[in-house]
């Protein structure tokens, strides 16, 4: 049998008053979520473990059935591998915005809206000045890029900078968090204050160099914001995941198809392959169509394809009502509907399961910490007495309320 888990991320929501106090899901027009509900089996799953935050990449990385407990690096590593930058084994991976500071305070995480093509000199530029055997920045996306610390520890304290707007700079540097007593495991290392300590002096040699650069001169001649300071957080080492594909005889082979780089990142550690599809872009007008077809091209290969659409949870952090119902349709109609229908018929049996990562409600419009609801069908399930995808519906799935890796092993083996 092969599997393909179908994930929107943030679907699940709250009852709305402006619903008749139901929740998206069970007000969306979805009419493959409920077929597979009604000929499938459910249940609910708790997706982010205990003393983490419900970001995707940890919900995400459970669903995928590993312990975050072992394998959590921080996005630092993600997004290296989604960049393509093969991480070794003494690498601390920082991610690096390029953020505008006036003065003291942090203006803005993302340099005043800084574009990819504009961000790469200033990139060459850091590393021509601070590059050396230890210290390497590597070029990612607008204003998101990558900082590698050779010999780096990873027992440091950093500030998100979306987290501080309007905030001094000064007191959110990074500090060493109370040695371990882990350190002698790893005597390559910097100690943690030695690894604090440089990258202090990275951010500020940065806001002297970058305060020159005649990119940013001229952003200021035209009353633009400047990119001058570099931002690093959420480091880590390269993760301890072994593949899929050790762990589940099911999964040789296998795809993730995203145009998040968190989601991307952690298919690549766990041993798929990557695919691009044009017009995937993470937001409502993403290439629904496309990422179906690429599934099941991908399915037809390999034994597992991880599908991730991000469209939903950016409708939900707008708060958009109506976007994110939408979003919920297109899921189901352009996306759902083609895959289901394509290997329905197909000789290998193809087990399909869809869920969301967490709920990104449109009223509170962030991530919650909440079980969410999963369906799983495959053509020779006994279905159970749930009817429809929602919320609600799911409390009575005969799969009860499973917990984190429960789901990835009671998908490969119902
Ligand atoms: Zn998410």
């Amino acid at each position: 049998m092969k599997h393909i888990i179908i994930l929107g991320d943030g679907m699940a929501d709250h009852p709305v008053a402006k619903l008749g106090n139901q929740t998206l899901l069970q007000y969306a027009r979805k009419p493959y979520m409920d077929m597979i509900a009604s000929k499938g089996v459910a249940g609910r799953l708790i997706t982010i473990p205990e003393g983490f935050p419900p970001g995707s990449e940890v919900a995400n990385t459970a669903i995928m059935g590993y312990d975050l407990n072992r394998v959590y690096e921080g996005r630092g590593p993600l997004e290296a591998a989604s960049i393509g930058y093969e991480m070794d084994a003494d690498d601390l991976a920082l991610r690096c915005n390029i953020i505008c500071i006036d003065e003291e305070k942090i203006i803005t995480h993302n340099g005043g809206n800084l574009e990819t093509q504009e961000a790469a000199p200033l990139i060459d530029y850091l590393n021509l000045h601070l590059g050396n055997e230890h210290v390497k920045f590597v070029k990612g996306i607008q204003y998101r890029h990558l900082l590698i610390v050779k010999g780096g520890n990873k027992n440091i304290v950093c500030a998100p900078p979306h987290d501080h707007p309007d905030e001094p700079w000064r007191p959110l540097m990074v500090k060493a968090k109370e040695e371990t007593g882990h350190e002698s495991e790893r005597p390559t290392r910097f100690s943690a204050q030695e690894t604090a300590e440089l990258l202090n002096r990275l951010i500020l040699e940065s806001q002297k160099l970058l305060a020159n650069h005649p990119f940013n001169q001229e952003r200021i001649r035209q009353g633009k914001r400047p990119a001058n300071s570099i931002w690093p957080w959420s480091g880590g080492y390269r993760p301890s995941m072994e593949p899929l594909s050790e762990r589940f005889p099911q999964v040789k082979t296998g795809s993730v198809i995203s145009a998040v780089d968190l989601i991307r990142g952690i298919g690549h550690y766990a041993g798929l392959d990557i695919v691009d599809v044009e017009g995937a872009t993470g937001l409502a007008d993403t290439n629904y169509e496309g990422k179906a077809q690429a599934a099941i091209d991908a399915l037809r290969r390999q034994d597992f394809v991880f599908v991730h659409v991000e469209a939903t949870d950016e409708a939900g952090h707008d708060g958009d009502l109506e976007l994110k119902l939408r979003a919920i349709n297109y899921l189901d109609e352009r996306l759902i509907g083609p895959i289901f229908e394509e290997v329905r018929t197909w000789e290998e049996p193809v087990s399909i399961a869809i869920l969301p990562d967490h709920p990104t409600p449109v009223e509170m419009r962030i991530h919650v910490n909440e079980p969410v609801p999963f369906i799983i069908w495959h053509p020779e399930i006994t279905p159970d007495a749930v009817a429809k995808y929602d919320e609600i519906s799911c409390v009575s799935g005969s799969l009860g309320l499973l917990k984190l890796q429960e789901f990835m092993q009671t998908f490969m083996t119902i």
